[in-house]
């Protein structure tokens, strides 16, 4: 009742998303394209509104084998909880409510694995000095580039505590650029982890280069302790500060002769890979234990069973992640596309039947009201425009990138040093070419189904538990 109520169809949405709808087509109509959706897929990777259509159901149908597996393995926690609940009724359950999955994925990683013993043995390794320095050292060993903390000058921040200052050197001490890293949680603070360009590199009428300065936003500490900089952060967090930092350095490494391509100032798809690379870097055992070290006993290493543990839990029921993200990546892309976006100008359709009818075919062991509207608070339709699959693709890039490169020595300086190349184009070329510099091909749509659908298979392989 509570889900149904909050997701309910919202009519003065409707109208809200109905007019963007409205408008993006009547542009798209104008500037000669057949829908909104064709128009956005300039410059990027997959080039085209059918590639994209058809590497987002590609997804959902190779994915299809795995997320059945992790649904198989909630159905059994539902029954579980059905007997516990009612021990003389029928236990036959063959679908789940979509309100329900969350909270079953949450008993079954609790039941499976001991999270809440190993968070609490591994969280001296995971706080906010642990995460930046463990990065450093990655980014050092890969390019040769290191964060230094800097000492702030009066006046320069803009909030007292729970921001720093870092600056990034080569292995010449020659400055790269600097990093402001706001960490401290304020009323006044927007929400949303993110990274900011305040100045971009670019060249310099006298050849030299332009330092960019960054900022990343993350709620992460109080800044009002005095040991924020020794505070616990969640496993999450410190992924996502693996993430953030990732967008940062591929600010800092920008070497392109204009501003407006310089870094993340490139095609979205593109601008996702190099910090999904730094998750895929942070989800090795091998690379965690090594990196990430205590502050105050650098000499102690986290234990693999731990990392291993929280590696688990954390990519547990990647099919179902997958295929629900390629559920609202295909919603993004046909409400802006030709058949939909007419009708829905047109009040013959809402899209809140639109997103019924995805949800529908792409996961159809799921019950769903339909009159739940998710697509109404999903702010992502605004910036993204039929391209909220970027998200995917960039994912699958990484992935083919860690497979091919990293996978079997993550420090590889080689490896890295293309990488650092690569990066520095910003958006100056197009992505296809960015990545034939690191993979040594151009991915078609088929290789980037084909990266998912193998990671997926590999880690869609539960335990039946007793929750
Ligand atoms: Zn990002």
């Amino acid at each position: 009742m509570v889900y149904n109520t909050f997701y309910r169809h919202d009519d003065i949405q409707e109208s809200y998303l109905q007019h963007l709808i409205s408008s993006r087509h009547q542009l798209s109509q104008l500037t000669g394209f057949e829908s909104f959706a064709h128009r956005a897929q300039r410059n990027s990777l997959l080039e085209n509104y059918d590639t994209v259509r058809s590497f987002l159901w590609g997804v959902v149908e190779k994915c299809r084998g795995a997320f059945e597996k992790e649904l198989a393995v909630l159905i059994d926690v539902s029954a579980q909880c059905s007997q516990q609940d009612n021990n003389n009724g029928n236990n036959e359950i063959s679908t789940i409510a979509e309100h329900d999955l969350g909270f079953l994925m949450h008993l079954y990683r609790e039941s499976a694995y001991d999270i809440a013993q190993v968070s609490q043995q591994s969280s001296p390794f995971f706080t906010f000095n642990s995460i930046w320095n463990g990065f450093s050292t990655l980014t050092q060993r890969l390019y040769g580039v290191r964060l230094i903390e800097e000492p702030l000058i009066s006046g320069e921040m803009w909030n007292s505590s729970g921001v720093m200052k870092l600056q990034a050197v080569d292995e010449q001490n020659n400055e790269l650029g600097v990093i402001y890293v706001d960490v401290s949680i304020r009323p006044e603070k927007a929400v949303g982890d993110c990274h900011y360009t305040v100045r971009c590199s670019k060249q310099l009428s006298d050849g030299t280069w332009q330092m960019p300065i960054l900022v990343l936003s993350l709620g992460l500490v109080d800044g009002h302790s005095s040991q924020w900089r020794n505070s616990r952060v969640s496993f999450h967090s410190a992924e996502t500060m693996f993430h953030e930092l990732g967008h940062a350095m591929h600010s800092i490494l920008g070497r392109t002769k204009y501003q407006h391509v310089a870094g993340t100032r490139c095609p979205q798809d593109f601008s996702e890979i190099p910090s999904n690379l730094m998750e895929y870097f942070f989800s090795d055992l091998g690379v965690m234990t090594d990196i990430i070290r205590r502050t105050d006993r650098p000499e102690e290493q986290l234990s693999i069973e731990s990392a291993a543990t929280l590696l688990a839990s954390r990519h547990s029921f990647t099919a179902i992640e997958t295929v629900q993200q390629a559920a609202y990546g295909l919603y993004d892309l046909e409400v802006h596309g030709p058949i939909a976006a007419p009708q829905i100008a047109s009040g013959r359709m809402t899209t809140t039947e639109l997103f019924h009818d995805i949800m529908n075919k792409t996961m159809p062991h799921i019950q769903r009201s339909p009159d739940s509207a998710f697509q109404h608070r999903f702010h992502h339709t605004v910036q993204y425009g039929a391209k909220y699959y970027s998200y995917l693709v960039a994912r699958a890039s990484a992935c083919l990138i860690w497979q091919q490169r990293f996978l079997n020595d993550p420090f590889s300086r080689k490896w890295g040093d293309c990488w650092a190349e690569v990066q520095s184009h910003g958006g100056g070329h197009h992505p296809a070419v960015l990545l034939e510099k690191i993979l040594g091909f151009r991915p078609t749509e088929n290789d980037l189904t084909q990266a998912l659908s193998k990671e997926s298979q590999h880690l869609a392989n539960l335990d039946a538990v007793t929750v």
